[in-house]
């Protein structure tokens, strides 16, 4: 439950709406406390203003503070603060609470200074107190209810910073509250939608796993999961490709296996039946089934590791010339026994190549030994290389019986033979080509083939150039 989509789901949406209406509160709290303080000074500000104002008119209209008692009460009441006001010499003459008229008075602010008369000098002095009063108003006041009293027109205390905090706080609680249910009801239905087709590739790997190779996923999602769904598909695709290679060059091999070694139980079974001696030339026979045997052997175990690309490659920087030259003068001998002239037609300077030096000379080498098989008494083969395109070229051309146009596709295929009966005199594995065709490709080159029957082949392939200077 808790490592499950839908609960991972709801727990990032609780989260975000806590943390934005947590930052929402933080900064509405942070400037609405600023603001209303801001208001409540200047509130008190324009406050004493309009007291102050009311009381040199009173003082003016009646030349003293007579009478102004009931006034500062109301005013008292309308602000919800203390006043007090006291003549020039201290006395209370109106008090917002009544308690202290006619009593010396003495506070720790300054209070205001008043100078109602046109001579000048103090007439009183002004208190009015900055917390709001602790006595109730007068439940029955209204403005103006007293004769001849204005109203100073400001409207009554703004709420206090903490309490307004405190109002907001709730009204953002119960947001998100309601958001987290909608965030229930949402969470519900995508995590539905979500989960659906992570659900199925799961279900299809599951089945995969156990050997299916035929699973696939069908998503109309175009997004990530669309491409998670099609980057799986595809990787089933491999695997059933590489399973089906796999299966085919099992029976590839016990097909071609099965043919030396059920010459070699023929001849020993005549043998042993007396049919045939066992002479020198029976040996030579048996000899020539084992050897095409061991080397069956060996070009497989070759290419498998290179096909698992497993293959150990030296690259270094390499005088390609000398290369060709080296491996066309192992196969003169061989060439010549044959009546097949052999050459080299080098350019007189080669780029340096990035190369396995032993591996090209591997890949000539098979090149030159189809060659001189393929090419009658008279016939000739010339090795060549040129630099194109950043890669050197070498070409092995022949002037023997080609290739027939349906088979040149196959021929980088593994075991395939355009003539097996012939194949069986020449003693090729059929592994040759292919073999050739991945160490060209490990060296990163390629390799292709033109042909005409009765006129001649052409093997060219890629190496890299070197880096270095
Ligand atoms: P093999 O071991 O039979 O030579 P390869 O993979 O080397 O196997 O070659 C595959 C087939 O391609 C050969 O059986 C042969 O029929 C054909 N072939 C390869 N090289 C030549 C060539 N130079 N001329 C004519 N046919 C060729």
């Amino acid at each position: 439950m808790l490592h499950s989509f839908r609960f991972r789901l709801l727990l990032a949406f609780v989260l975000v709406i806590v943390a934005a209406t947590g930052a929402v509160y933080f900064f509405i709290g942070q400037t609405s406390a600023a603001e209303i303080r801001r208001y409540t000074e200047r509130s008190a500000e324009a406050r004493i203003g309009r007291v102050e104002f009311e009381l040199y008119r009173h003082y003016r209209e009646h030349g003293s503070w007579e009478g102004i008692q009931p006034f500062v009460e109301q005013w008292g009441s309308l602000y919800g603060r203390r006043i007090i006001l006291t003549d020039a010499g201290g006395v209370v003459v109106a008090d917002s609470e009544g308690k202290l008229l006619g009593e010396q008075y003495q506070s720790d602010s300054p209070g205001r200074r008043l100078s109602p008369r046109r001579e000048g000098g103090t007439s009183g002095v002004l208190y009015i107190s900055p917390e709001p009063s602790t006595s109730q108003p007068t439940p029955s006041f209204r403005e103006g209810t007293a004769p001849g009293f204005r109203s100073p027109g400001l409207s009554p205390d703004f709420p206090s910073p903490l309490g307004l905090s405190r109002s907001i706080g709730r009204f953002l609680l119960w947001g998100t509250l309601l958001a987290i249910a909608i965030a229930l009801v949402f969470t519900f239905f995508l995590s539905r939608r979500i989960s659906a087709p992570v659900k199925a590739l799961a279900l299809a790997a599951g089945h995969l796993g156990r050997g299916d190779l035929s699973q696939r996923v069908h998503l109309k999602d175009k997004g990530e999961m669309g491409d998670l769904a099609q980057a799986f598909n595809s990787m089933a695709s491999d695997l059933e490709r590489a399973e089906k290679m796999q299966r085919d060059m099992v029976a590839d091999v016990a097909h071609e296996l099965r043919t030396p070694l059920s010459n070699i139980r023929g001849y020993l079974e005549a043998i042993h039946d007396g049919v045939v001696k066992p002479d020198a030339d029976a040996i030579l026979s048996l000899n020539e089934e084992a050897s095409l045997l061991s080397r069956l052997v060996d070009d497989l175990q070759e290419l498998s590791l290179a096909e698992a690309g497993a293959l150990k490659l030296d690259c270094q920087t390499e005088d390609i010339g000398s290369v060709i030259k080296q491996t066309v003068a192992t196969k003169q001998t061989q060439a010549a026994a044959k009546g097949v002239s052999l050459s080299t037609e080098l350019p007189d300077r080669l780029p340096l190549v990035n190369i396995d030096s032993r591996r090209t000379s591997q890949i000539l080498r098979n090149l030159l030994e189809n060659a001189i098989a393929h090419t009658s008494n008279g016939g000739g083969i010339a090795v060549s290389a040129e630099e194109q395109d950043s890669q050197v070229k070498v070409s092995v051309t022949d002037t023997g019986e080609g290739i027939p146009a349906e088979d040149l596709p196959h021929i980088f295929e593994r075991f395939y033979r355009v003539d097996k009966s012939r194949t069986r005199i020449t003693g090729g594995s059929g592994l040759g080509l292919t073999i050739a065709r991945r160490l060209v490709e490990a060296q990163g080159g390629s390799i292709e083939v033109q042909s005409q029957p009765g006129k001649g082949s052409r093997f060219t392939f890629t190496v890299p150039l070197s880096h270095q200077p």
